[in-house]
């Protein structure tokens, strides 16, 4: 399987600050070698809308074992896929893939079982989830190549999948949300197939291990454009297989765009808050009803929170130190709103204490306007301590 037209190839110089040092190093070392190498997917349909990319891939007719010589600092990894990762630092590194063909194996229920098997430049192009993703660039040349349409997409502000929509959604459902990500991302329309199948198919995506929708979650939710994102997984009927305990409210909305302020301004952000956000409503249900049989206000958050949690990790499984920050978050609520004379100082030093002060505050502008002055209260008492 591959394209059978020849490409389109356009030339283009990339704004020189765009591009990573590391990926244009890695694309020399591999092409010096004699290898055909390119850059490929996100990066260059970043580039092309003067986006900065947030990794740079590359793609390559070299073996994985053929790259991993070529760099000293290198490693072959692969779950799914062999690749390899060349290391610039502990947690730096460029992903190298070989081409690989777009023949897969599949389960019966249509679920890909194998597509390992490497292939050429215009193989590799159909595996590719959507035409705007689907973009090689010769760093040489300095030129765009397109099999499949992605530079008049990207023009056009559309997403078209490459190939059979339902059929590409059943190999692999995870590109249903890739698909509304980008769509808020890029302010592109998705196809009319792309539009119809995921309303369709959305409960493909309950078969998705919840260590993959992990990583998934943190793209769809940590970025500018967060309660776009999050309106439009309700509307596909996408976010009940990520998050089946949330409800949409004035709290989940303003902590994603407090979210995606804080990216805007370079601000940390950690996927515990916003976590913390989409379950509270669902802990505090737990705690009402536990509390009916459990006396100790203690026991009863804590048995709270865990069913909680286990009840999503079985969704979208969530890092045991996030996890437990959640959980620090919840517990702290009752006692800011105490505001106990002799621990305020303790609660100020408390390492949870901001996290936990900015979910306050959000709550107050939300879904609690009771706690306005608990609010002040604690902003109050920051500025003493300063
Ligand atoms: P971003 O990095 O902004 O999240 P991206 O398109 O670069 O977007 P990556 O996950 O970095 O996304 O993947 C790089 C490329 O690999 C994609 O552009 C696409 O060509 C291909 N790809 C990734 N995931 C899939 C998938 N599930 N199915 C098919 N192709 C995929
Ligand atoms: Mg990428």
């Amino acid at each position: 399987m591959g394209t059978k037209t020849a490409p389109v190839r356009q030339s283009v110089q990339f704004n020189k600050k765009l591009l990573d040092k590391n990926a244009l190093r890695v694309v020399n070392t591999i092409h010096k070698a004699g290898f055909e190498v390119y850059l490929v997917g996100g990066c260059v349909r970043d580039l092309l809308l003067g986006l900065k990319p947030k990794d740079f891939d590359v793609a390559t007719n070299a073996k994985p074992e053929q790259v991993h010589k070529l760099f000293k600092r290198s490693r072959l990894i692969g779950r799914r896929f062999r690749l390899v990762h060349v290391m610039f630092g502990a947690r730096e590194f460029i992903e190298v893939a070989t081409f690989r063909s777009g023949k897969v194996q599949t389960a019966k229920n249509g679920v890909i079982t194998n597509d390992n098997c490497y292939g050429k430049l215009e193989e590799d192009v159909v595996r590719r989830d959507f035409n705007i993703n689907a973009l090689y660039y010769d760093i040489h040349k300095q030129e765009v190549i397109d099999f499949v349409g992605g530079l008049k997409d990207l023009e056009a502000r559309e997403i078209h999948m490459i190939g059979d929509a339902k059929q590409r959604f059943e190999q692999d459902p995870v590109r249903m949300i890739r698909a509304v990500r980008f769509s808020k991302k890029l302010g592109a329309k998705l196809s009319p197939e792309i539009n119809a199948c995921i309303l369709e198919q959305a409960p493909l995506l309950g078969n998705i291990s919840p260590a993959r929708l992990y990583e998934e979650c943190v793209k769809l939710f940590q970025n500018e454009y967060s309660f776009e994102v999050y309106e439009q997984l309700e509307k596909y009927g996408l976010l009940a297989y990520l998050f089946e305990q949330t409800r949409n409210n004035d709290f989940v909305k303003k902590a994603c765009i407090n979210t995606a302020n804080r990216i805007k301004r370079n601000q940390s952000v950690t996927p515990a808050f916003l976590f913390a956000v989409f379950l509270w409503q669902a802990q505090n249900e737990r705690f009402a009803l536990i509390k009916k049989r459990q006396r100790s206000f203690h026991l009863a958050m804590m048995q709270a929170c865990d069913e909680v949690i286990m009840r999503q990790i079985k969704q979208v499984s969530i890092p045991r130190y996030l996890s437990a920050r959640m959980r620090d978050i919840w517990m702290m609520q009752a006692k800011l709103e105490k505001m106990p004379p002799k621990k305020i100082e303790f609660l100020l030093q408390h390492p949870r204490f901001r996290m936990s002060y900015d979910f306050l505050v959000l709550r107050s502008k939300s879904v609690n306007p009771e706690l306005k002055a608990t609010a002040e209260f604690w902003t109050t008492a920051q500025q003493r301590d300063a």
